[in-house]
């Protein structure tokens, strides 16, 4: 008796006589009899709606829904609806049987959107495979969303908020389209919360619905999963409430189905999975048998009812089930025994130490744990024939496992890292008897050699440094040849070492350039290897318009993020694989360049004239711009590293170890949380240490200079307050394409006094490091193999530096400069950067040009007074460095400039002094 749909067939015998047959004793519903349905046709994952005792319960991906998640949202905030498909990929990969899409969100077009997203769905088999739950709160986004579906799917929902006939309507029209629909229990006065008004709610909805023909098998209620153990009395009994809604559902409305948001349940334990884990289990436990079908959870998460151990099992069930009043008060009690613990249900244990060797290997590379890595490959190098059969038995099943978890979205890079940190350890100990066998050449078979480098011009090495570490973990020999590297070094070393796979890195725009001269000198020597792609401003699109072309004896190609190298590096050395994904990626790449040949400028553009003649506009008569305290430049070095720590901001760094979502909310993140939890629990060791024990410096340079804006687009600074001299000439560009409603086009010289305003301002500038003297510390990391403490302390110096950059701009708005001497921010305010005036960053969108660097740090004497460097693309040069401009303006604002035409490419040459194809090139 499935409500949903029952299918029957087979080859041997199912005829519609016996369908009918079956269909009179189950339903009184006249069954549709569809002959030789084609296999292709089955909808799978709906057989698992079936609602008996062994019923499965039916799990909704919930990591395509904008509004829970972090990394969707970001994804289709940005457009890049590729990545995007790929999140619904992994929940599909990782067992949902039903996936949610939620694209309410203010700042997006929701109805685009979903269909954009759905449509991409539908051309994807291994998606599309199973049914979508269309989730919006805006009836015209459900209604879009269904045009884009084929086969049954699931409306997200629809209640009695807005009255009878409104949810009639909207259930016709579901009907109309096939689809099932979700029904809040919601009606005109608000969200059910008691038992009797769920039931009396679910009642009225379904009668409604039954009596107008809408099939109650299409009807899946959700009575409203709420947070209990929050500390008012009155939600104790919302869990009795819900899974008692549950038992009356599956009693009295016959066919309907039972959903809901499990995690709600526990919200009041946030911060500790493993009672998080446990009110989950047993909430399921009863809700299930008391009839709830399919609900929004973590399926990787969840804990198992018999594993539970006493006395949480008990006290959870009192509080789930409401069975005494001091339930809440005594689960509190217990709680505080697993707070810190960041496993799932099963303690932490030693009992792995009693393990055989070989597990303990096993157990060791999976979890990162490398405390007794020395003592075990010893034990168990004493029993195998040959050192080498270690790593080629124990330590390579390990790592696979690793491989597989990372592969399945189950393990995340700061545990992988660490796992092969464990590896390495091991391997090390291993060497020198392997080479003392001699036995080190011809037995060791890496799947294959590949080469990496930070392309010439650029420092950037953390991703990098990352997807080395991923690679090697799966067996593949990396050559690094670190930062900065020439293109010459690069191919001679590809030459020399016979490498398989040439992979670049960058993360600064000029870098872009640097690969395709890289791939054009490829192409030149005729080298005939495969060239991977990746790095902060890399693309797609990049990959395929300018580099592919340049190089075609091999493939290259754009590998997203360190979660694909593998699957890329392995595609590309299977002889078996190669050709189609080859094939597919040419394709794929061909499509993109055609694409970007038809594009139609996005924006109708002006003339250069135009654009200057709709600049901002600001009454600088009645406006006085502050004076600065002091003018010229002020150098701090050896700053103290204690007071940098406030001003972190984290989410970044999580990014990093590409974990998704902000901080603090990431550490209870459903998927990543405990990976997150972990990894912050290591940053927090790591900077307590590095500020004890001095492992970097900081030092920094501000300045300010008097200054005008002169013609529309330049400002000039003086020697001092007379402003006879000139000191320097500075460079900007306008926005020159076409703005909508009358906004004007920007140009960032906009924000400071023209010299014939009679007004007198100032332009500040600053370069901060936290990036000096760590090669002490990073070099004693790699000594010991460990990638992950090295990659820890290079994201966190990056931390480091955009807090000290955080830091100084207060100091200059309150003292320095002095313009808001009294403000106070809190920390969440200053990373939005909610106060008054900008710090622009030459390279970055309001001003593109990196050159103009070059003029900040003479300016700052930033070389010479505090080591920070430029390299010839003007990069800095420790990593962890930032600087940029000061503008106090109150209107002053960051902008992207966009795309700007040849008028002003030849104004701006001009002004410059410099060649045509030089501006054109930057
Ligand atoms: N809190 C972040 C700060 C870095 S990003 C972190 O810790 O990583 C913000 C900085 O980028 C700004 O302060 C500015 O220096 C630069 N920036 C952002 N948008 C810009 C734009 N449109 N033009 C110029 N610089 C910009």
């Amino acid at each position: 008796q499935s409500g949903l749909l029952n299918m029957v067939g087979g080859c041997c015998g199912t005829t519609p006589a016996h369908i009918q047959t079956i269909a009179a004793a189950v339903a009184p519903f006249p069954p549709r009899i569809i002959p030789n349905i084609p296999p292709a046709c089955r909808l799978s994952g709906l057989e698992a709606f079936t609602i008996d005792d062994n019923s499965l319960f039916v799990n909704v991906g919930e990591r395509t829904n904008i509004t829970g998640s972090k990394k969707f949202s970001r994804l289709i905030l940005e457009g890049n609806y590729g990545e995007a498909l790929e999140v619904a990929r992994q929940q599909v990969e990782a067992g949902a049987q039903i996936i949610d899409i939620n694209m309410d969100e203010g700042m997006l077009d929701s109805e685009f959107a979903m269909v954009k997203f759905l449509h991409l769905v539908m051309s994807e088999p291994d998606i599309c495979r199973i049914p979508i739950m269309i989730d919006s709160s805006k009836w015209s986004v459900i209604e879009a969303g269904l045009k884009c579906v084929q086969g049954k799917c699931i409306v997200n929902s629809i209640s009695l908020k807005e009255g009878e006939a409104d949810f009639l309507y909207k259930a016709a029209r579901c009907q109309s389209f096939g689809a099932a629909i979700v029904v809040m229990a919601f009606d005109e006065e608000g969200q059910a919360d008691s038992l009797e008004r769920k039931n009396q709610i679910c009642q009225r909805a379904y009668t409604l619905l039954v009596q107008h023909g809408f099939p109650p098998q299409d009807i899946i209620f959700d009575p409203n999963i709420f947070a209990v153990a929050t500390g008012i009395e009155a939600h104790n009994d919302y869990g009795v409430a819900f899974i008692e809604a549950c038992r009356f559902i599956r009693k009295n409305l016959p066919y309907a189905k039972i959903s809901g948001g499990v995690s709600n349940v526990s919200f009041s334990f946030r911060g500790n999975d493993v009672v998080r884990e446990a009110i989950h289990a047993v909430f399921l436990f009863h809700a299930i048998r008391a009839g709830f079908t399919m609900g929004i959870v973590n399926a990787g998460q969840l804990g198992i009812y018999d594993e539970i151990p006493e006395p949480l099992k008990s006290c959870v069930e009192d509080v789930v089930l409401n069975r005494r009043e001091d339930g809440t008060d005594r689960l509190l009690d217990v709680a505080e025994q697993f707070k810190h613990k960041h496993t799932q249900l099963a303690p932490e244990t030693q009992a792995w130490r009693d393990l055989p060797v070989i597990k303990r290997l096993e157990h060791a590379l999976v979890k990162g744990i490398n405390q007794f890595i020395v003592e075990d490959t010893e034990a168990a190098r004493l029993e195998v024939n040959r050192p080498i059969e270690v790593i080629e038995g124990p330590l390579m099943a390990g790592m696979n496992v690793v491989g597989d978890l990372f592969g399945a979205g189950k393990m995340f890079l700061p545990q992988v890292v660490k796992s092969a940190r464990v590896m390495k350890q091991a391997v090390a100990h291993l060497i020198p008897y392997i080479e003392a066998e001699k036995a080190l050449q011809g037995s060791q078979k890496a799947k294959g050699k590949i080469l990496m480098a930070t392309v010439k011009g650029d420092v950037h090495d953390i991703g990098k440094n990352i997807v080395g570490v991923v690679l090697q973990c799966n067996n593949y020999e990396v050559i690094d040849l670190g930062v900065m590297v020439p293109c010459e070094k690069i191919l001679e070393t590809a030459l020399r070492e016979k490498v398989d796979i040439i992979g670049l890195s960058g993360l600064i725009t000029p870098s872009l350039d640097e690969m395709v001269h890289v791939a054009r000198e490829m192409q030149r020597l005729n080298l005939t290897l495969p060239l991977m792609i990746g790095g902060a401003t890399t693309s797609k699109a990049h990959t395929a318009v300018k580099i592919e072309p340049a190089y075609q004896n091999d493939l290259t190609v754009y590998v997203t993020d360190a979660s694909r190298a593998v699957g890329v590096a392995s595609q590309l050395l299977s002889d078996t694989l190669k050709p189609a994904f080859v094939a597919e990626r040419r394709e794929e790449y061909a499509v993109i360049r055609e694409r970007n040949r038809n594009r139609k400028p996005k924006h109708d553009m002006l003339s250069y004239t135009d654009a200057c003649a709709n600049q901002y506009s600001f009454n600088w008569q009645d406006y006085d711009p502050p004076k600065p305290s002091f003018l010229g430049t002020r150098i701090f070095k050896n700053y103290p590293l204690t007071q940098l720590i406030d001003t972190i901001d984290w989410t970044p760094f999580f990014m990093t170890w590409e974990l998704a979502g902000k901080f603090p909310r990431i550490l209870d993140d459903e998927i990543v949380g405990s990976a997150a939890k972990q990894l912050y629990a290591d940053a927090q060791q790591m900077l307590k240490q590095l500020v004890n024990e001095h492992w970097l410096t900081a030092s920094a340079v501000i300045g300010f200079w008097p200054a005008a804006r002169v013609d529309d687009d330049d400002i000039v600074l003086y020697t001092d307050d007379n402003r006879q001299q000139q000191l320097i000439s500075l460079h900007h560009l306008r926005q020159q394409y076409k703005k909508p409603d009358e906004q004007p086009n920007f140009c960032l010289s906009d924000f400071i006094a023209h010299s014939s305003s009679g007004k007198a301002d100032y332009l500040g500038g600053f370069a901060v490091t936290t990036g000096l003297n760590m090669e002490a510390k990073i070099s004693e990391f790699e000594s010991r193999h460990d990638d992950y403490n090295s990659i820890l302390l290079k994201a966190l110096a990056d931390r480091l530096a955009e807090s000290f950059a955080e830091h100084l701009h207060l100091q200059v708005r309150k003292n320095f400069w002095g313009y808001m001497p009294n403000e106070s921010l809190g920390n969440e305010a200053l990373i939005k950067e909610a106060y008054q005036g900008i710090r622009p960053a030459p390279g970055y969108p309001a001003c593109p040009d990196h050159t103009e660097k070059t003029q900040l740090f003479k300016l700052l004497n930033a070389e010479a007074d505090i080591g920070i460097q430029l390299t010839e693309n003007f990069a800095m040069h420790p990593a962890s460095s930032v600087s940029g401009w000061y503008f106090s303006h109150p209107e002053a604002r960051y902008f992207g400039l966009g795309k700007i035409d040849k008028d002003q490419v030849r104004a701006y040459t001009q002004r410059k002094q410099q060649t045509l194809s030089i501006t054109e090139k930057l």
